[in-house]
């Protein structure tokens, strides 16, 4: 059966300076190292027909599809606050767009298929490591309820990449809601090219905000709507641990979704100044830091987007700051809702906010691990039988007592049995998540001993994150003290 893929090309429509076509680069050797046909299935596209050889060959850049228009986005960005003009896709081709089985249009697009005129002094290439990196950290987080971008298939290249060392090449199709950023608004404000502002706005709202469309000033509801989902991201990525590591605003994406797997990564001991990221020297990404980024992240979309607002200068300035001013409660109510239910609270009390800061604040002065301490805390929610497994997380456990005591007191206000409640708090409190030194120990199977194995292991185990599964508590467990990752790499 000959590969069906339905294309629509809605962004390849737009005027010739949004993009620049470009097809991917033919590797010397593609093979298939993972598909998720899960993901295959919610796209209408059989898992079987991408694996077979005309499949891999799409997968792996050898053959444009039949419908396919592909292309490399132009979009500019400030990295680590610094404005970039000119990015763009350097090293990801967008195939096209697919409507899936649940009605939603989704992009594919493959990373690290070679050259595009915005590779600047890159090869367009991707290693293997990264690859696999994104694969299981982007499908975790999608277990995990975590908007996010996701992984299709990841195909060997047969051919080496050059780094500081030689290592093995890989492509990554990635499937997203769309690729527009915020970085993407940013290439044509910074031109003064008001109408593909208002180009790429329509072009977003047609497909992201469709009833913004209908509202007495669309654009401001746009950018509403993008706050909104912003803010509700961070917050779920506060509420797993994870730290992005690379918020520029080349990699915020207007849907809301995860975007750019670079140097991310799971906290183990809770400590809001935590960062991983070995480029992000100044800690300008730290976990806590996430929050007010994704803010000034919004300033500059709402910077871009100031010429479609209004005529009027200063009332329009008024106005995207009273948009912007939407995130500090958005975002609050969103973190503090998930911390409630993460703490089996069903209602909401006065002192909850104190509550939750007072165990944070424990946490980080005992360096309690984040994941097990919360996971935790769903036995404990039985009664004081279920307090020796959180209490040894802190490093004076004393600190836990104090803190469970006037935990237990809140939950006597609560309407809900014990029961129920750590139902609902396993649901929220995930037991295994993609821990650094697993995935390490994963990349590096792959990489040195050609052994996919731990790899689909350890994928198994996080793509039912908030079940406890016999046989693998191991994967639940904080590194030992020589197996912790310090560092991670893009
Ligand atoms: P990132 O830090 O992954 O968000 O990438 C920032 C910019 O660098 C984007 O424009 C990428 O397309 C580009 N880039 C990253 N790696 C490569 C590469 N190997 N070849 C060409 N461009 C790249
Ligand atoms: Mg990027
Ligand atoms: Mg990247």
């Amino acid at each position: 059966m000959p590969l069906r893929l339905p294309f629509h090309n809605t962004y390849a429509a737009l005027p010739e300076r949004f993009y620049a076509r470009v097809a991917p680069t033919p590797v010397a050797a593609p093979a298939l190292l993972r598909v998720n046909a899960a993901l295959g299935e919610i796209l209408g596209l059989d898992p079987e027909d991408l694996a077979s050889p005309e499949g891999v060959a799409v997968l792996a850049g050898n053959r444009v599809p039949d419908g396919s228009a592909p292309l490399a986005m132009a979009y500019a960005g400030h990295q680590f606050g610094q404005f970039v003009p000119q990015l763009g896709d350097g090293r990801a081709i967008l195939l096209g767009e697919v409507v899936g089985r649940d009605g939603l249009r989704r992009d594919l697009q493959l990373k690290g298929s070679g050259p595009t005129p915005f590779s600047r002094r890159g090869d367009g290439r991707a290693a293997l490591g990264p690859v696999l990196r994104e694969y299981l950290v982007s499908e975790a987080m999608a277990a995990l309820g975590v908007p996010t971008t996701r992984s299709l298939a990841a195909v060997a290249t047969g051919e080496a990449v050059r780094r500081e060392t030689a290592l093995p090449g890989a492509v990554l199709t990635r499937v997203a809601a769309s690729h527009l950023r915020v970085g993407t608004f940013q290439y044509f404000a910074a031109r003064g090219d008001v109408e593909g502002v208002r180009l790429l706005a329509d072009h977003a709202i047609a497909r992201h905000d469709p009833e913004a469309a209908g509202a007495e000033q669309p654009y401001r509801a746009f950018l509403e709507a993008v706050v909104e989902r912003q803010a509700e991201l961070v917050a779920r990525w506060l509420l797993v641990g994870f730290i992005h590591g690379v918020m520029n605003t080349d990699n915020t994406a207007i849907s809301g979704e995860t975007i750019d797997y670079g140097p991310c990564a799971f906290m183990d001991a809770y400590d809001p100044a935590t960062v991983f990221s070995s480029i992000d020297y100044m800690g300008r990404y730290a976990y806590g830091n996430q929050p007010r980024v994704a803010q000034w992240n919004l300033a500059r979309l709402a910077e871009a987007l100031l010429p479609l607002l209004d005529e009027d200068g200063e009332a329009t300035v008024a106005m995207a700051q009273e948009t912007l001013a939407g995130f500090g409660p958005r975002f609050e109510a969103a973190y503090l809702g998930g911390l409630r239910r993460k703490l089996g609270l069903a209602t909401e009390r006065e002192g909850d906010a104190a509550l939750v800061q007072d165990l944070l604040r424990r946490m980080a002065e005992n360096g309690a691990d984040f994941t097990l301490t919360f996971r935790g805390l769903c036995d404990a929610a039985l009664g004081p039988e279920g307090d020796a497994a959180p209490r040894a997380l802190f490093a004076e456990p004393g600190a836990y007592d104090g803190w469970a005591l006037s935990w237990r007191q809140r939950l006597a206000a609560e309407p809900v049995a014990p029961q129920h409640r750590r139902a609902a708090m396993q649901a929220v409190n995930p037991r295994f998540i993609p821990r650094n030194h697993r995935v390490e120990a994963a990349l590096k199977a792959a990489i040195e001993e050609q052994d996919l194995g731990p790899f689909e292991t350890l994928l198994d185990v996080l793509s039912r994150p908030y079940e406890d599964r016999p046989g693998l508590e191991g994967f639940a467990l904080p590194p030992a003290p020589e197996e912790r990752v310090r560092q991670t790499f893009c």
